[in-house]
């Protein structure tokens, strides 16, 4: 419904294509199989989609956030799940925006072409969760490799990645003047880590999402995998929040038309008491009741887009963008499962898996109370809680 000047009409008609040959049975299919939908995603990188925000001369097409959010949006807005692949644009960013020259030009080119995926990233850990700069995975500086000991939880796409960012302390939070510093970001090669150092554990979880907890022990990775500076890893991740918020938050959004779609469809065919269930204002009003709130979380969602494109300050927007849409999603989740009765519950109806799969961005990657955190101390200057 929201007419972004139809810029994106092109992006948009040629991923709906690509999406189209992988229709509901598809991914019904490997969600049931608990499978990851290896095809598609071979074919979004085969066709350069997930290469959007490479610069040109590394042998991406050079779109910006806005374009990258529209291939997202799509994506889901088809009934797929861009949780298999997000990871691909925003770990790939912050290499581009914190890499050295000589890591650029090694890993860009592969990862643009579609030959080299950089899925992962391993912030979050068991015992620290959201107070992210107590982590204690170490990485320890010995005769030029860095030697890194620890533990991570809910570490996505591992079995399905080439390389992983890790963030890892480099110097004791005893020993720095801020607690933000000493934390390194480092690049795993993943296929050389497993079992060389690093044990992955599957997490068996609500959606069909590859997630797992990794276990470090005396994991070897080469000095000049360390990305920017030594002590300065947490910056550069916040860096990346913004372009990953603003991708989630466009991910909800197609969820949301896609419910209101299938919401809107049933209502208007589903035949009791003698005329469509959608005539009852009981039914159609949250239906459009979601709707709005769709449509104004997606302007947000555009809001915060354009300000990263236009190198200007958007860590508001990109986080009230996610909010927003987070929360827009999940309610047309409810509306559109409340409006197929029972028929919600059966699989073939693909609800029940959309429903799951939306649910999880109120928690990941930032959960709701984080940003409400956010908002009040550094929008509204109430002092921080914690
Ligand atoms: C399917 C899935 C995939 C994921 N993939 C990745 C990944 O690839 N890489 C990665 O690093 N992480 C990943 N995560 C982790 C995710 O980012 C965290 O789960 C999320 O940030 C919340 O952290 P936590 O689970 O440790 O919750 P906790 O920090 O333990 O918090 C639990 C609850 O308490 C609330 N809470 C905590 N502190 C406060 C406070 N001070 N004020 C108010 N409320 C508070 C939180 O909002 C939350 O609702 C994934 C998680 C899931 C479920």
């Amino acid at each position: 419904m929201y007419n972004e000047s139809d810029q994106h009409q092109e992006i948009r008609d040629a991923v709906r294509s690509l999406c189209a040959q992988f229709p509901d049975e598809y991914f019904r299919k490997v969600d049931e199989q608990r499978a990851y939908p290896e095809k598609f995603v071979d074919a979004l990188m085969e066709a350069g989609w997930l290469a959007a925000m490479i610069p040109e001369e590394y042998g991406g097409t050079g779109l910006g956030l806005t374009a990258a959010s529209v291939i997202m949006e799509e994506i889901n807005r088809s009934g797929g799940n861009s949780g298999a692949v997000h990871g691909q644009m925003y770990n790939m960013g912050t290499l581009l925006r914190s890499g050295s020259k000589a890591q650029k030009d090694k890993y860009l080119p592969p990862i643009a072409a579609g030959k080299l995926r950089i899925q992962s990233m391993a912030v979050t850990e068991p015992t620290t969760g959201t107070d992210t700069t107590k982590i204690k995975t170490t990485a320890v500086k010995k005769d030029g490799r860095y030697v890194v000991n620890g533990q991570k939880v809910w570490i996505s796409r591992v079995q399905h990645s080439d390389l992983m960012i890790l963030l890892a302390r480099t110097t004791p939070i005893a020993e720095v003047k801020k607690k933000s510093e000493g934390m390194s970001i480092f690049i795993v090669d993943l296929k050389h880590a497993i079992d060389n150092g690093l044990s992955v554990r599957p997490i068996p979880n609500l959606v069909n999402h590859e997630t797992n907890e990794l276990f470090f022990d005396n994991l070897e990775i080469p000095e000049e995998n360390l990305i920017g500076e030594e002590g300065k890893g947490f910056k550069y991740i916040l860096d990346g929040l913004n372009a990953e918020r603003t991708l989630i938050a466009a991910e909800c959004i197609g969820d949301g038309y896609w419910f209101i779609d299938r919401a809107t469809k049933y209502a208007n065919e589903r035949i009791v008491f003698d005329r469509p269930i959608g005539k009852n204002q009981g039914v159609q009003f949250p239906i459009a009741d979601a709707f709005i709130e769709i449509e104004a979380a997606n302007l947000m969602r555009f809001k915060a887009a354009e300000l990263f494109d236009a190198n200007q300050a958007c860590g508001a927007q990109a986080n009230m963008a996610k909010y927003l849409a987070a929360k827009a999603s999940w309610e047309a989740a409810n509306v559109c499962m409340q409006t197929h009765g029972g028929f919600g519950f059966a699989n073939e109806y693909d609800i029940e898996r959309k429903f799951r799969e939306t649910r999880l961005y109120q928690v990941a990657p930032i959960s709701t109370n984080l940003i409400f955190s956010y908002v009040a101390e550094h929008l509204l200057g109430l002092p921080r809680s914690f």
